[in-house]
């Protein structure tokens, strides 16, 4: 019998550090000053707070301010989080309901599910959370990760299924009890939301919040004019963007091939898999990008229209109101949404 552990949100030591997105302040004033002690102003100040959680690098940039007690706050929030959705650690509610397979959930919980399950049946599968096992078996994360044996692939396949997972008021019921239960495509953005809102709830007018590249700018600069937010150059350095977004009060968020991979005899494996196969998604894209208001939205869609490939996830964002897509396919040229260029990139 398959055991419900494994490795999501769990090894500082074996990340790979993927800021996918790199923000930068051009045109400001303040722009490239990393210390509040020289500014003249508030406007000119801000603090950035850093630390491992979600099993990657989380930064929280607050501006016009060097108090740094609401970015330790969104940290202590990150920690907290991971006490809900992580995949791994035993103290956490996601855990407790793949080891009981019923229970009664929390609302963080029970809304992340929700809006899960609502992408798994908008991609027909495509996206599917429980796809965990699989992924373990891979070992993305680990010193050696390699292809599983096909044997392997074709047990753990036959408990991948979303529609094994189904909610009853705040009860939410696995019907097979080998089936695991991973929100590691979605969870980042439903808790740099919750970060967001705790930011305006206590004030904060001008802040960035980066959850491994899960990015939410809250408000505007100080000086009122938009964020840019460098989109990653796949396979590059963090610093080369191969386009740039400018945006206030949005989520910016990457699902790419490069984030989270592998090379075994000549080809690249990486961590977005195919639940029909078992294998990482083959349809030559590198990269997808999703800006919406909502980060949770924006976390699952990435992964979501990476699954779909890219004349489906360009269908899918066309379809939605107020969220836009740029798409990286292996000759690297850039595939935008309807209205992107013009909302975006002006
Ligand atoms: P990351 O969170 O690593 O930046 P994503 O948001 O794209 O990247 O999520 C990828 C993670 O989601 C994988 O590490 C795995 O845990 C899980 N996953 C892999 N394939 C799928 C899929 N087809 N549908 C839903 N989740 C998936
Ligand atoms: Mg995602």
């Amino acid at each position: 019998m398959a055991t419900k552990t494994k490795n999501c949100w769990k090894t500082a030591e074996k990340l790979t550090i993927c800021a996918v997105l790199v923000i930068y302040l051009t045109g400001c004033s303040f722009a490239g000053i990393s210390g509040s002690q020289s500014a003249s102003s508030d406007a000119e100040k801000k603090v950035t707070k850093s630390d491992f959680a979600l099993d990657t690098v989380v930064s929280v940039t607050l501006y016009g301010t060097d108090d740094p007690t609401l970015a330790e706050g969104c940290l202590d929030l990150c920690h907290k989080y991971e006490l809900v959705f992580s995949r791994t650690d035993s103290e956490s509610e996601l855990y407790a309901l793949n080891e009981q397979n019923s229970m009664t959930v929390s609302d963080d919980l029970l809304s992340v599910i929700t809006t899960a399950l609502h992408y798994c049946e908008v991609s027909n599968g495509a996206f599917d959370i429980t796809l965990g096992e699989i992924s373990d078996m891979y070992g993305f994360t680990s010193d050696s990760p390699s292809v599983p044996p096909q044997d392997k692939l074709d047990a753990a396949l036959a408990h991948v299924g979303y529609q094994h997972i189904h909610v009853d008021g705040h009860t939410v019921t696995i019907d097979d009890p080998e089936t695991v239960v991973d929100l590691g495509a979605i969870a980042k953005g439903y808790i740099a939301d919750r970060l967001a809102d705790y930011l305006k709830e206590n004030g904060q007018q001008s802040a960035v919040i980066d959850l491994g590249g899960n990015v939410y700018c809250v408000g505007t600069k100080p000086d009122g004019s938009d964020y840019n937010v460098g989109i990653q150059y796949p396979f590059e350095d963090t610093s080369k963007t191969i386009t740039t977004v400018h945006v206030s009060n949005m989520s910016v968020v990457t699902s790419g091939i490069y984030e989270r991979s592998f090379e075994q005899d000549g080809v690249l494996y990486h961590h977005i898999l195919n639940p029909q196969t078992g294998y990482p998604y083959d349809n030559g894209l590198l990269a997808v990008s999703i800006v919406s208001e909502k980060s949770v939205d924006g976390d699952a869609l990435s992964t979501t229209c990476f699954a779909l490939g890219l004349d489906g996830g360009l269908a899918l964002i066309n379809s939605l109101d107020g969220i836009y897509a740029v798409f990286v396919t292996d000759d690297y040229q850039l595939h935008y949404s309807d209205g992107f260029q013009a909302a975006l990139e002006q």
